[in-house]
C-alpha cells in the first residue's frame, strides 16, 4: 500500500482548513441577508452561557444550503481523519482514495466507485 505521505496529507489538511473557513464566512454573509433579526435575538438571549452559545451555533449551521451544510460535515469528517488516521481511504470499502481524486476534492471520504454509487442513490436525490 502507498499511503499517503506526511507532506501530503499536510498540503490536504491546509486545503481543507481554507476550504471551511470559506464557507463559514458564506454562512455569515448569508446570515447578515437573512436573518440578521432573528440572530442578534438569539444572541440577546443567550447570555455568556457557553452551552447555550454552542446549541445557537448549532442552529446556525442549518442556514447553509444543504449541499454547503453536508460539504463542510464532510470537511470536519476529513480532518478528523486527518487527526486519527484513516484518511485517503474509502469510508465505505476501505479501499485505498487515488491522490489524484483527493486532489481534486479533499474533503473525499470514498472511493470513486463508492461516490458515484452514493450520488446515483434516489433517496439523496430526493433529499435536495
Ligand atoms: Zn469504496
Amino acid at each position: 500500500m502507498s499511503l499517503l505521505s506526511q507532506t501530503q496529507k499536510l498540503q490536504f489538511q491546509a486545503v481543507l482548513q481554507l476550504r471551511r473557513a470559506a464557507l463559514d464566512s458564506q454562512r455569515s454573509a448569508h446570515l447578515d441577508g437573512q436573518s440578521r433579526a432573528e440572530h442578534a435575538r438569539e444572541l440577546l438571549l443567550q447570555d455568556s452561557d457557553d452551552a447555550k452559545q454552542r446549541d445557537a451555533e448549532r442552529e446556525l449551521d442549518f442556514a447553509l444550503t444543504d449541499r454547503d451544510a453536508v460539504e463542510l460535515r464532510e470537511i470536519d469528517q476529513a480532518l478528523a481523519r486527518l487527526a486519527e488516521g484513516g484518511y485517503g481511504l474509502c469510508a465505505d470499502c476501505g479501499a485505498e482514495i487515488p491522490a489524484e481524486r483527493l486532489q481534486l476534492a479533499p474533503q473525499a471520504l470514498r472511493c470513486v466507485a463508492c461516490g458515484s454509487r452514493l450520488e446515483h442513490d434516489p433517496s439523496r436525490v430526493a433529499a435536495q
